[in-house]
């Protein structure tokens, strides 16, 4: 018998529902609960039994950590050693919200939460549905996104649904995620903060509270063989629809021209709004040119239709890597395996 025979509870967001998912937190189960950023899939992160368990239903890596989530500030005191000035502005500025800060962990939390690093990543989510089964709960939540590793983050609970049905106790449906895009990652261990992971908070907004940052290279680039990283996540391979996405760098023209001469079955273009009609293959968009935080909202929810409609191959445009742009760009290499056409 599989050993993914668990009967998913479809949960609301009624308050009965929300203490359902708590207690089955304090019971060391697991459940996907929406946040503002992706599903996350979660587990009480001090029950190091329950956080193992996140590992084997996502069939994550074993030495990619988990991020830590907390529902009010004083929460973050007993999970890390000593949190600096900046890391202080940057929560008073962005928590609760989609930015995540490394620290050094304290002893209760478990290995298996940071799989053996002797840092630990802490967020604060804003959405209230998180919020609220995270208090209920009392406990600190390890959740890593609520999906099989390897794939797309869920923005929907159907997403969610879709992958894990049978290994979780409980999804709650809280609608689509407004973000849609996981945290930005930051490391607050060391002399300069550096920055491991774009995301909704961008490096320019970071930048603007705590002078300098470092911008980690992985950011834009492949990781080397053997080469060391200080976010172990990115060098997994990532956010992979069945469709093999293709990023083609280049102006409107070469793009257009590109697209509409490409032969085969099933083509999608994934584009802007304002390209459509140039374009003789079928196509999703990441919304107006230049609004970099529709393409982040629309990112996943399209790479997810791709799937649906049976997309084979996907002719994407490379955002630029202002602002959120930085973040779209990331995901977006990932899930194409950093294979970029420049024309
Ligand atoms: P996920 O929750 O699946 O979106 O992934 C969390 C990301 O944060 C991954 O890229 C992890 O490698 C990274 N992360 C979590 N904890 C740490 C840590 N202690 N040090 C560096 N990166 C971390
Ligand atoms: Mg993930």
């Amino acid at each position: 018998m599989s050993e993914f025979n668990k009967q998913t509870k479809l949960l609301s967001t009624s308050e009965n529902d929300l203490q359902t998912a708590a207690k089955i937190f304090k019971n060391g189960g697991l459940v996907c609960i929406p946040t503002e950023t992706v599903y996350g899939l979660g587990a009480n992160a001090l029950n190091e039994e329950a956080v193992k368990n996140i590992f084997k239903a996502k069939g994550r890596a074993g030495d990619n950590p988990l991020i830590v989530h907390i529902s009010k500030f004083d929460d973050i005191k007993p999970l890390v050693k000593n949190i600096s000035k900046k890391a202080e502005i940057l929560a008073q500025s962005f928590w609760p919200g989609p930015l995540t800060m490394i620290f050094e962990k304290s002893n209760i939390i478990p290995d298996a939460v940071t799989c053996g690093m002797d840092t630990v990543a802490i967020r604060m989510p804003s959405h209230p549905v998180a919020r609220k089964i995270i208090e209920k709960s009392g406990l600190p939540i390890a959740a890593p996104s609520a999906n099989i590793s390897g794939g797309v983050s869920p923005v929907t609970a159907e997403h969610c649904f879709a992958d894990l049905k049978g290994r979780v106790d409980g999804v709650v449906d809280g609608g689509e995620c407004e973000v849609g895009l996981e945290s930005t990652v930051i490391l607050m261990v060391g002399d300069k903060p550096r920055l491991l992971r774009p995301g909704f908070v961008t490096a320019e907004q970071i930048c603007e509270k705590i002078g300098e940052i470092i911008i980690d290279d992985a950011i834009l680039n492949p990781i080397g063989k053997g080469q060391k990283v200080l976010s172990p996540g990115m060098k997994y391979k990532h956010y992979s629809p069945s469709a093999k996405v293709i990023i083609i760098d280049a102006d409107d023209e070469k793009y257009y021209s590109y697209v509409n001469q490409a032969e085969g079955e099933n083509i999608f273009a994934l584009c802007y709004d304002e390209d459509v009609a140039h374009i003789n293959k079928k196509c999703l968009t990441l919304g107006r040119h230049n609004d970099n935080k529709s393409a982040a909202n629309r990112l996943f929810y399209n790479l997810h239709q791709f799937d649906l409609l049976g997309a084979k191959t996907v002719f994407a445009r490379l955002p630029k890597t202002d602002g959120v742009g930085l973040a779209v760009v990331n995901r977006l290499l990932r899930s194409a395996g950093f294979e970029v056409i420049k024309l």
